[in-house]
């Protein structure tokens, strides 16, 4: 057990300093954990997001930040690294009560990923170049990168550290300034993470937090005529509302990281059975499901699709559900009362549709007052089931199987999103041939679990638009600018 107490202060944070909303309202942070309230936080609304916006606009037109030299951010972006990793027990401690996620995994993970985005992001920005373009000698033709302005920030509450450092980092090292709006379930990171970017040099007004819901803050900010790009990590349905009200304001700039229903698919030829087992329990049970790249839909070949069962059915009692406060736990509690009940409701879906249930399919831990579900199995699950088609966000693995490899990449690729899947065989041929066909962003072949700051991340088709991580989302928080210069050379 932990000896750390966190203390937490759910005001916004605007201009540097922490605020009550304009109007005064908050609601209750309630810990899935056990049910406790953990404390109050501003809701924030409209009034508090101009004030945040304001302070963002003055913060990149005087230059504080952007007008440094990218040696000069870097600096101070390394020392918002080390202090996220000074503070990485807090940390890791405040996201397991917010949110419920294993402790271990909040402090070797969600920290540690924060840590290193920041660090990476920081350390790339002076050491990338502009470009002079191959023109004819009577001109020069310069092409630049310049910061966007002010970039709104929208994340969920499944990995609140990694989606926000996701974007801030590119953002912030790029020379924006930020207005961050947490998800209203798990918004006391994203305040101290704004505290020790402070703490670090960052100046006031450069990275801001509005905390509250979608409509009341979330919707002001991605309207809002003074927001130049809005970065948005969540579900499809409420991305596609960001595109509509980034057209309906000032065209800002709109980048959507949104669902996933991912495909997983063993071949009887895979190389390492146990591995693609292991892979398969573990990437849908991590975080309690909650990942949006989580391979939900398992296709094991026919022929070897009793012994994989088998094999995965030993695995599951390893992921019973306990305190994620201790540091022996690997499967925590959902993040709400709202979200158990949607769980839930689809695991009852797949009872009724017909799917087999074989493991799980309850909730757990119930005295305890917090929100927990057993990690549940369907075999038998067909394509138009809901739980086949339909992002659950919850520990519910659905597994299909297939005969045939053209049937299987169609199968798997009839679905609105297209963010990862897997593909386990030994034959390279298969490998590149199924990899290729499938339509994501990302495919993975024998694992499922590489994962690094230097890949893109992000979806084909519903699953969004842009990529987050890697040089590639430096493009998303950045204009390209062209400047011709006219030469009459004397000689
Ligand atoms: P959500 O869409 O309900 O909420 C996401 C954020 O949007 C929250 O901060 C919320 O307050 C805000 N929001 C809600 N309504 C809004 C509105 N009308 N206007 C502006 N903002 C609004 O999603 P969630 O339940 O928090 O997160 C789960 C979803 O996130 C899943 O679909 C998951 O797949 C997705 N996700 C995707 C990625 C990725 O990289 N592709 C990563 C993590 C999570």
């Amino acid at each position: 057990m932990s000896t750390i107490s966190p203390k937490f202060d759910g005001r916004a944070l605007i201009n540097g300093k922490r605020v009550a909303a304009a109007d005064g309202q908050h609601f209750e942070c309630i810990s899935p954990v056990d049910g406790r309230v953990l404390t109050q936080v501003a809701r924030c609304g409209a009034t508090d997001v101009d004030a945040a916006v304001a302070a963002a606009r003055t913060a990149f037109d005087d230059k504080r930040w952007s007008g440094k030299a990218p040696a000069q951010r870097k600096r101070l972006m390394m020392q918002f690294a080390d202090l996220i990793q000074q503070h990485g027990e807090e940390l890791a401690l405040t996201e397991t009560l917010d949110m419920g996620k294993p402790v271990k995994y909040a402090r070797a993970v969600d920290v540690n990923s924060a840590a290193n985005c920041i660090r990476w992001y920081g350390e790339a920005v002076d050491k990338i170049y502009d470009e002079i373009a191959p023109t004819p000698s009577t001109a020069l033709a310069l092409i630049t990168r310049e910061p966007v302005g002010v970039v709104g920030v929208i994340v969920p509450w499944n990995y609140p550290m990694i989606m926000a450092s996701w974007k801030i980092a590119p953002a912030l090292a790029a020379g924006n300034s930020v207005v961050l709006k947490p998800s209203e379930k798990s918004p006391l990171t994203a305040l101290r993470l704004a505290e020790l970017a402070l703490e670090a040099g960052i100046p006031d007004g450069v990275f801001n937090v509005v905390t509250g819901y979608g409509p009341e803050a979330g919707s002001p900010l991605a309207l809002h005529m003074d927001v130049d790009c809005i970065a948005f990590t969540g579900s499809t349905r409420v991305g596609k509302q960001i595109h509509v009200m980034a057209g309906q304001s000032n065209l800002k700039r709109a980048w959507t990281e949104l669902g996933g229903k991912s495909p997983n698919i063993v071949f009887a030829d895979c190389p390492n059975l146990d591995k693609a087992v292991e892979a398969a329990v573990g990437s849908i049970f991590f975080n309690q499901g909650e990942s949006c790249n989580a391979p939900s839909r398992l296709f094991v070949e026919a022929s070897i699709k009793e012994r994989f069962l088998e094999k995965a059915l030993k695995l599951v009692p390893g992921y019973a559900p306990a305190d994620p406060t201790k540091p022996d736990t690997v499967m925590g509690a959902v993040v709400d009362k709202i979200q158990l009940s949607t769980v839930m409701r689809y695991i009852e879906s797949g009872k009724s549709e017909g799917a087999k249930l074989i493991a799980g399919g309850e909730q757990a831990l119930v005295e305890s007052g917090g929100c927990y579900v057993q990690p549940t199995i369907f075999d038998g699950v067909t394509p138009e089931m809901t739980v086949a088609r339909e992002e659950i966000f919850g520990p519910v693995l659905s597994v299909l199987s297939f005969t045939d490899t053209a049937d299987v990449v169609r199968q798997a690729n009839a679905s609105v999103y297209g963010l990862q899947a897997g593909v386990w065989t030994s034959d390279l041929n298969k490998a590149h041939g199924v990899a290729r066909a499938l339509r994501a962003g990302t495919v993975h072949v024998n694992q499922y679990d590489e994962d690094d700051i230097t890949v893109p991340f992000g979806g084909f088709k519903q699953s969004g638009v842009g990529r987050d991580k890697s040089l590639h989302a430096f493009d998303k928080y950045t204009e390209t600018k062209t400047t011709w210069i006219r030469i009459d050379s004397p000689v």
